[in-house]
């Protein structure tokens, strides 16, 4: 089954609990959604973006503005740099996010598969250039700092998707800390709850900054000007936002801990969990009758275990963990 016949199945069955997609389910702050009303320009801007928004995603990275490229999405920006790096090695470990196959596909590019263990843990080993994210959707683990330093003594360069660096339980290291060969795909749309704004930002050596806005000119030319304005305004509500929702989605994985019967690596961060189950689209068929949606682990390469987003109250995930329970737990 592939994405789209999922989503299919999903819409005819209409289920109770839509545990399927990374849609968040937290509000977003209120203070962007005044900003956003109060937009009244709507003409074009510069294709690197708007300098008030380069200024502030800048401040809140410890970057010069120079270094940072706005996107329209996190999605828009990894294309851009799996372009800026067409003709390198590309690497990720598996399971993977799916958006770097839509990706690789259109542009006809090879994208080689990392091991892991059993705790999602890859082994970097070969050189080339590396697609990596933590943390990491679909498990929710996030590399120890020994990790991220095998990984940046081995690469090239890292394109690091930081779609999630927000919402972390116990820290995180990013590559950007220790070295100066890699690229941060950054978006708004997880951490502020709005992935229809399509906002987000690349921070990466000027070089490659510069072939990112290159690829803006052809494609979007400009992200969303209004967007960009009204984010930059409110960019300095990120810390306090941070904690918010990361306490949100730490409280919802250990209520998935303890509820769950199925077994999983306890994430450190995001909102997913990953549990091993016997067979993945049985286990999807089943909650799917019992009025629970998820998504098969085949979609990320794997089988062996299927994805849940915790993006409903615990009152409503307890409620979706118990039909799980009865749907995918068993002999496996
Ligand atoms: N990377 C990962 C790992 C994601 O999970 C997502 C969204 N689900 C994205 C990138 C893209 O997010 P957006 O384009 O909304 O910023």
């Amino acid at each position: 089954m592939d994405f789209a016949e999922v989503l299919t199945r999903i819409k005819e069955a209409s289920p109770k609990h839509r545990l399927d997609i990374g849609d968040p389910d937290l509000p977003p702050p209120p203070e962007l959604l005044g900003a956003l009303r109060k937009e009244d320009d709507f003409r074009y801007g510069p294709a690197e973006g708007l300098p008030e928004f380069r200024e502030a995603v800048a401040s809140a990275f410890g970057v010069e503005p120079g270094e940072v490229v706005a996107v329209a999405g996190g999605r828009h920006g990894l294309a851009a740099l799996m372009w800026v790096f067409r003709r390198r090695r590309l690497l990720t470990p598996t399971p993977y996010y799916p958006g770097y196959f839509d990706i690789a596909g259109v542009f006809e590019l090879g994208l080689g598969l990392v091991e892991t263990d059993g705790g999602w843990m890859p082994k970097f080993a070969e050189r080339g250039v590396y697609v990596v994210n933590y943390p990491n959707n679909p498990t929710g683990v996030v590399l120890p700092r020994e990790k991220v330093r095998e990984l940046v003594d081995v690469a090239e360069f890292v394109i690091s998707d930081e779609i999630y660096r927000d919402i972390v339980f116990n820290g995180f290291t990013s590559p950007m800390e220790l070295s100066s060969s890699v690229a941060v795909v950054y978006s708004f749309s997880k951490v502020f709850s709005v992935p229809g704004l399509r906002i987000g930002a690349v921070i990466a050596p000027r070089d490659v900054a510069r072939e990112v806005a290159k690829f803006n000119r052809a494609t979007v030319n400009v992200p969303p000007t209004p967007t960009q304005r009204a984010v930059a305004s409110v960019v300095d509500i990120l810390p306090r936002r941070r904690a918010e929702v990361s306490e949100a989605y730490r409280r919802r994985a250990e209520l998935a801990a303890g509820w769950l019967k199925l077994e999983f690596v306890r994430p450190g961060g995001a909102f997913y969990v990953f549990p091993r189950v016997a067979d993945d689209v049985r286990c999807f068929e089943a909650a799917l009758a019992a009025g629970v949606s998820l998504l098969p682990g085949s979609l990320y390469g794997d089988p062996r275990h299927v994805r849940l987003a915790l993006v409903e109250d615990e009152e409503r995930l307890k409620e979706a963990f118990t039909a799980v329970n009865a749907a995918c737990g068993g002999p496996r």
